[in-house]
């Protein structure tokens, strides 16, 4: 592993071509990294080498091609679990994306574990890839979702969770980090008492993942589900990690090449983890790309980018605070540099898209999370995350564009 360097800001700058564009003539201030990062030019080259230079599929050819492929794909599945602190790199399976990694996770565990008459206990500030499928399950099979309450301040209320742990729940799922407020949730804490009363946590990782340490064994938790896009990967790569006991036992999730043991016309058998949920040729070029941004991610002193990162997140909720009318959503105590911020007066797509006039690239509407709009009584909010490349210049233009917005709008 190369050793950590410390982290230059002008350096990573000039590695993600995609923030040097202009918009509507002004210099792009990207603040939509929850949304999806930037890319590096390592992950891009790294994606293109593989087509220039091993363009084959994987798993299948005896040719040199599809084994230099085939190696470089996995060689990613073993960074990934060196990533995520697994204990063997079997337990780590590709997707395209979260919300794939969930959905397997609902369809092949989910369906075995319950039955009619079951609990499924779902935080209130999930983002709906970690709902809905719970929601086709337990209609599918009759059980029943129960509410994790969120509180106002933006954290969970964990004083119901026992008594939510019934002895029918089967399975809680709930975010490391949310994706509409930024909270971290006590994830060690809440996967424990889970545990102790027999219930398999699923937890989505897709926000937590590019600012926070994950170790899947310190966190005690069942699944972790994360996207490549979202930590300077490439989009249409997702990573599912599971308990190598509960993957063993689950059945597949999608039928097709590779991911059998024997087929005969009337039967198959199947495949071990982690080929058993990878049926098809996969996102080949896309998990390479994952491998590259991991390494770029390892080459820089991660420490030192999320205090670079909560400097501009308490910057920006300082800026904005001050602004009279600009009421931030949700103050909990451990956050990831995400902001989400409504304008009173104004909706938050005309802020938005006044915002994009001068070259800042925010989110708005419901951050497909509207339980937590419904939370807070609000149809959307605006939303500036940000990324290891983000300046102090990129806050204060953010700040002035709020403000300057403020004034057609109210
Ligand atoms: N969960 C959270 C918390 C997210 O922020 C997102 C993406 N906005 C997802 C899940 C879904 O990720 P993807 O679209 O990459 O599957």
């Amino acid at each position: 592993m190369a050793l950590a360097q410390r982290f230059d800001l002008q350096q990573v700058r000039s590695d993600f071509p995609g923030l040097h564009v202009e918009v509507h003539g002004q210099p792009l201030a990207y603040l939509d990294n929850a949304s999806t990062t930037q890319k590096p030019k390592a992950v891009l080259e790294a994606v293109r080498a593989l087509y220039e230079t091993q363009c084959a599929n994987i798993h299948r050819g005896v040719h040199s091609l599809s084994a230099a492929a085939t190696q470089s794909f996995e060689a990613v599945r073993t960074q990934v679990a060196a990533f995520l602190g697994a204990s063997e790199a079997a337990e780590v399976v590709f997707t395209s994306g979260t919300t794939e990694a969930i959905n397997l996770v609902a369809s092949s565990y989910g369906r075995r574990a319950l039955s009619a008459g079951d609990r499924v206990l779902v935080s209130e500030m999930e983002h709906h890839s970690n709902l809905v499928p719970w929601q086709l399950l337990c209609a599918e099979v009759g059980a029943h979702i129960d509410k994790l309450p969120l509180m106002l301040d933006g954290t969970l209320d964990l004083s119901q969770l026992d008594r939510l742990l019934t002895d029918r729940t089967r399975i809680i799922a709930l975010s490391h980090a949310s994706n509409a407020l930024g909270t971290v949730n006590p994830v060690a804490e809440i996967c424990a008492r889970a545990r102790a009363a027999n219930v398999v946590s699923v937890v989505d990782g897709a926000q937590a993942a590019a600012h926070l340490p994950v170790d899947v064994q310190a966190l005690g938790c069942d699944f972790y589900a994360l996207s490549a896009h979202k930590i300077y990967g490439p989009t249409g790569v997702g990573v599912l990690w599971g308990q190598a006991d509960l993957l063993r036992d689950m059945p597949p999730y999608k039928g097709g090449g590779e991911m059998i043991n024997s087929v005969s016309f009337e039967e198959s058998t199947w495949a071990e983890p982690p080929q058993r949920f990878e049926a098809g040729t996969p996102n080949i070029a896309g998990v390479v790309g994952l491998g590259a941004a991991l390494k770029y991610l390892e080459q820089i002193d991660s420490a030192d980018v999320l205090q670079h990162e909560m400097h501009l997140l308490a910057r920006a909720t300082e800026g904005l605070s001050a602004l009279p009318g600009v009421q931030v959503i949700g103050a909990p105590p451990q956050k990831v540099p995400v902001l989400s911020f409504i304008v009173q007066g104004a909706h938050p797509h005309d802020v938005g898209t006044l915002l994009d006039l001068e070259g800042v690239a925010v989110r708005t509407g419901h951050h497909c999370a509207e339980p937590v709009m419904q939370r807070y009584g609000v149809p959307a909010t605006v939303r500036a995350s940000f990324g290891l490349y983000n300046t102090l210049q990129d806050v204060q233009r953010l700040i002035s564009a709020v403000q300057s917005a403020q004034g057609v709008l109210t």
